[in-house]
């Protein structure tokens, strides 16, 4: 009933595998593709209104594709191409024009300083830049690069900025050229190099394949299953498209199921209420802090048609679901458990059967294995054990980018991802999220590597020693707080530390509380007893 083997001491996934395409030269794009859904909407800008239909989708993208193509940009295979951009009906066509040519794309949070995004990119070399007019200047500019910016309107004749090529707006109606594509792209060819910092250290760009996003676009098209019925669903999207989560759902994965999707650029609550009513939203996946804040309303707010919620990129409490489950009882709330490294959806809940086990992150995704390791003794252990869960299945990434050592930390020889999170396997196959392992903090279920804020603090001259610890909270989750050691003498304030940080990060990294101590804890290698602070930290709650 688990699906777990003695024998190997791994678990199965207890759904059926979905099937791989077996000719190599595929890739995501042309896998999608394939799916034309002719006459359905696909993209509805919450905004506008505008609405995009899956034929003019795929003429857009082959119009893009087949400009970037050409001079002046001429995209190739194998070079990188960023987005900056909030979320809009012209990042799917962006993304999925640049991977149509085999370039791999690479996506920023808008949020960033331009300092975090310069580091970035110093690390990616994109070529090309995909973003608006308002977060260009973020781009660093000594970087020889070319902008395609994401707007609906035409360049103005006397552009001066060198750098811009055009809008997605004008090359979207390049008539399309079969013979835009100059080289072949397989399925082995990179597609995608999100940044996410792992179980340790400052982000990485995570590597996966066409195949890797392939599989995952298959897992959500079965388990959407769209095509073979008549009911259709219109999703709407509030979870930003640079992040795993949304690129994976809304960008590729729900448009092969033939899914409208409507576009919020940024979430707020009155805005996210206004498109679920104005535009008929079925389907509503979100982060916890969305439900908290609709558990936390003081009225029953009007939800429409809304009949699924699914929250993922975080834990979520049992207190969170009952709240929810007893203000709106109309609405089914599923969960979705993931991260960058599996290519978003690791195990999921698909009903409000699943969905009953309290606080359950549901079965693991089709094709996948799973073995849950003992952090100590590195033993495999049995059903309703607590350990560290590694996964192994064809979304797994392929390895952090010019990072051999982060890569060999993290992936096993023979393919498992060590995912950094404490969990067990219930009897009945089940995933249960106990803790995390990885020092990795989430807030609004945005990643704030804590090694990235203790590099910053120890540039401070009155500060000798410093970690950076996640503490608890159930509006965010999790906000970064930092143990100080003061230099001698030092009077340093925990306000001076806090604007210290604030005025070099994006407002979700921000220091929120601060503690000074005379030592940091650590181990015989030297490695910050996280634990030992979290408890320190949390006990008095
Ligand atoms: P990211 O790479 O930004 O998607 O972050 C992945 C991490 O978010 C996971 O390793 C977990 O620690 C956490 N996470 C994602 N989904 C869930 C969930 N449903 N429940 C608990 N934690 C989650």
């Amino acid at each position: 009933r688990s699906g777990y083997c003695a024998a190997t001491r791994t678990f199965r996934s207890k759904r059926a595998d979905v099937p791989l395409p077996a000719d190599k030269e595929v890739d995501v794009v042309s896998f999608l593709a394939t799916r034309r859904h002719s006459g359905v909407i696909a993209l509805v800008d919450a905004w506008s209104g505008r609405r995009i239909t899956f034929t003019e989708l795929w003429r857009a993208v082959a119009g893009v594709a087949t400009a970037l193509a050409a001079p002046p940009v001429s995209l190739r295979k194998g070079q990188v191409a960023l987005i900056l951009s909030p979320n809009s009906v012209h990042f799917p066509v962006a993304a999925l024009a640049a991977m149509s040519l085999g370039a791999v794309l690479t996506t920023a949070n808008p949020l960033n300083t331009p300092a975090e995004i310069a580091k970035q990119v110093a690390d990616a070399g994109p070529v090309l830049a995909f973003t608006t007019r308002e977060l260009l200047p973020k781009l660093p500019r000594a970087h020889d690069l070319r902008v395609v910016l994401l707007e609906c309107t035409r360049l103005p004749a006397d552009e001066s900025d060198p750098r811009i090529v055009a809008t997605i707006e004008e090359i979207s109606a390049t008539p399309p050229d079969p013979a835009r594509r100059k080289y072949r792209v397989t399925q082995d060819d990179p597609a995608t190099l999100l940044y996410s910092s792992g179980t340790t250290g400052p982000s990485k760009g995570v590597v996966a394949t066409h195949r890797i996003l392939i599989s995952m676009v298959q897992i959500i098209m079965t388990r959407f299953r769209l095509e073979d019925s008549d009911k259709t669903e219109t999703f709407l999207c509030t979870v930003p498209m640079f992040h795993v989560y949304g690129l994976v759902a809304f960008a590729t994965g729900l448009l092969g199921c033939g899914a409208t999707v409507v576009v919020l650029s940024k979430y707020e609550l009155p805005e996210m209420l206004r498109a679920i009513n104005t535009y008929g939203v079925t389907y509503l996946p979100l982060v916890p802090p969305i439900l908290v804040a609709m558990v936390a309303h003081p009225k029953q707010l009007p939800l429409g048609q809304l009949h699924k919620v699914l929250s993922g990129g975080a834990p979520l409490g049992k207190d969170l679901i009952e709240g929810f489950r007893e203000k709106y009882p109309h609405v089914e709330i599923l969960q979705g458990y993931g991260l960058t490294e599996s290519t978003a959806i690791g195990a999921s809940t698909d009903s409000a059967e699943e969905s009953r086990r309290y606080g359950t992150a549901g079965l693991l995704s089709p094709n996948t294995e799973a073995k849950i390791v003992d952090p100590d003794s590195g033993e495999a252990l049995p059903v309703s054990r607590t350990g560290e869960l590694w996964i192994r299945g064809p979304y797994v990434m392929k390895g952090y980018f010019k990072n051999i050592e982060a890569t060999q930390a993290t992936l096993t020889p023979d393919g498992w991802l060590k995912t950094g999170d404490l969990c067990y396997i219930d009897e009945d196959g089940y995933l249960f999220i106990v803790d995390r392992l990885k020092e990795l903090i989430k807030y609004k279920g945005y990643q704030v590597p804590p090694a990235e804020l203790e590099a910053l603090l120890l540039t401070h001259p009155e500060i000798t020693d410093v970690a950076v610890i996640p503490f608890p909270d159930t509006e965010v989750g999790q906000f970064p707080m930092a143990y100080v050691v003061r230099k001698k003498g030092s009077n340093l304030s925990e306000r001076e530390v806090m604007e210290f940080v604030a005025k070099q990060v994006a407002p979700y990294k921000k220091v929120r509380k601060v503690a000074f101590v005379t030592d940091i804890p650590k181990n015989a290698s030297g490695k910050i007893l996280r634990k030992d602070l979290i408890k320190l930290a949390t006990s008095k709650l």
